[in-house]
């Protein structure tokens, strides 16, 4: 199949063989037909899947269909959960309009917003947002959706996730009532099942589910270790593996944090990227990691979400995830392309749970390997001490900060975008 026998303009193939696609992914392939025929969407597609030129290309056609008025309202909305993903969203959309009369911007929290409230004030077509953000501007009157034609919710179950359920339904009661509704996600949980039955109007349901064939092409191994040898494991793996670029998850803000000045320490490129980190910070460390000059990129699952580094040879679970789907999530950041990718996996004993709700999602077996001079030593006594270690640490970190934000007083309200990440 060929993205001309989709129906798709000759703009929009101009700028499709520039970015060098030959054929559509599956999720184009399904989509885009539908999308164009003005149905309602509910697809089930992760990063890596080409869900984003899925949704763009067929937007772009219809909008492009029917000229833009002159004034520019904004007759698309896409919602997306961080910041990261809303801006490459929003880079897909320039590159694939180049040959069109189309514009977009781009809009979210953590950088100052005039701006983008003067992007706006210019008109767009398309505005890629997060949803704090958009209503702050919403209230100060920088904008009206009320000539939205086309709203996408991009990885919808990870704004649920991130608590964004109350801000979409005061987005959508800003929209007009007629309009065409098209929700992206990975999952499909109970909750995103209730979210689309409320505002998508007898959606066609698409799954092109990469999840299994992108699982197989990666090479899997799992590495039984001691929690407190994980950081040396890791060292050695990544320097005698040479490895040139590796994207490393914990759980925590602060274990990623904590790693990355370990493996600096070791003369080991590295940033850590996550919700904490300014919006510069971020983007800064996600270029140097793309351009080679940061070895190890350090995430957390939320700030890693969306994020578009092609090809990665090496993907490290320095932990694992608490939820079985993230580790598919993960690993999902190798093997693109076409091209194999090597995901590990550190596991310690507390973790063993984890690791079998992970085999049944993914239904392969994981055998755990051990390493010499790594064997694990941990008993269930261990694993209960740090249990009891890690609360009194954490007990302790919020009775600081809640000294610290006393003394603060109530100056550091922040909204939306910023939280729980
Ligand atoms: P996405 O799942 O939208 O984040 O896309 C993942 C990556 O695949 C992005 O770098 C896209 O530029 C790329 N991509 C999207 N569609 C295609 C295609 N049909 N052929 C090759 N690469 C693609």
């Amino acid at each position: 199949m060929s993205f001309k026998s989709l129906g798709l303009s000759d703009a929009l193939l101009k700028a499709i063989s520039k970015k060098g696609y030959d054929t559509p992914s599956a999720i184009q392939q399904k989509a885009i037909p539908l999308i164009l025929e003005r149905k309602d969407v509910l697809a089930s597609a992760q990063t890596g899947s080409g869900k984003t030129a899925g949704f763009a290309l067929p937007i772009l056609q219809i909008l492009n269909n029917e000229p833009s008025l002159r004034k520019r309202p904004i007759r698309t909305l896409i919602l997306t959960p961080t910041r990261e993903l809303a801006a490459q969203v929003e880079d897909e959309f320039r590159e694939y309009s180049e040959f069109t009369d189309m514009r977009s911007t781009v809009i979210f929290g953590g950088v100052g917003a005039n701006p983008q409230i003067k992007a706006l004030r210019n008109g767009v077509d398309i505005l890629v947002a997060t949803p704090g953000r958009l209503l702050d501007l919403v209230g100060q009157n920088a904008l009206t959706l009320s000539k939205v034609e086309i709203l996408v919710l991009d990885e919808a179950d990870r704004m649920l996730d991130m608590g964004f359920v109350r801000d979409i339904k005061k987005i959508l009661a800003l929209l007009p009532s007629k309009r065409q509704n098209l929700l992206f996600s990975a999952t499909f949980s109970k909750e995103i099942k209730k979210l689309a039955n409320e505002f998508l109007h007898n959606p066609v349901l698409v799954e092109a589910t990469p999840e299994n064939t992108t699982v197989e092409k990666i090479d899997q191994t799992v590495y039984r270790v001691d929690k407190n040898q994980k950081t040396d494991l890791i060292i050695k793996l990544i320097s005698e593996g040479n490895w040139p670029q590796v994207l490393v998850f914990t759980r925590t803000k602060h274990g990623a944090n904590r790693l990355s000045e370990k493996l600096e320490k070791a003369k080991i490129t590295s940033a850590a990227i996550h919700g904490n980190k300014s919006q510069g910070a971020r983007t800064k460390a996600l270029s140097g990691f793309k351009e080679g000059k940061v070895r190890v990129l350090v995430a957390t699952d939320i700030a890693a979400r969306g994020l578009d580094i092609p090809l990665l040879p090496h993907v490290i679970n320095f932990e694992l995830p608490n939820i079985a789907e993230d580790y598919v999530h993960r690993i999902g950041r190798t093997g693109r392309a076409g091209a194999a990718g090597e995901a590990i996996s550190l596991v310690s004993l507390d973790e063993v749970g984890y690791l079998k709700d992970i085999e049944k999602l993914i239904g392969e077996r994981l055998q755990p390997r051990t390493l010499p001079n790594f064997q694990p030593t941990e008993t269930i006594a261990d694993v209960k001490a740090q249990e009891v270690e890690a609360k009194k640490q954490k007990a302790l970190h919020h009775s600081r900060r809640r000294e610290g934000g006393n003394r603060a007083g109530a100056s550091s309200k922040g909204r939306g975008d910023n939280r729980r990440r």
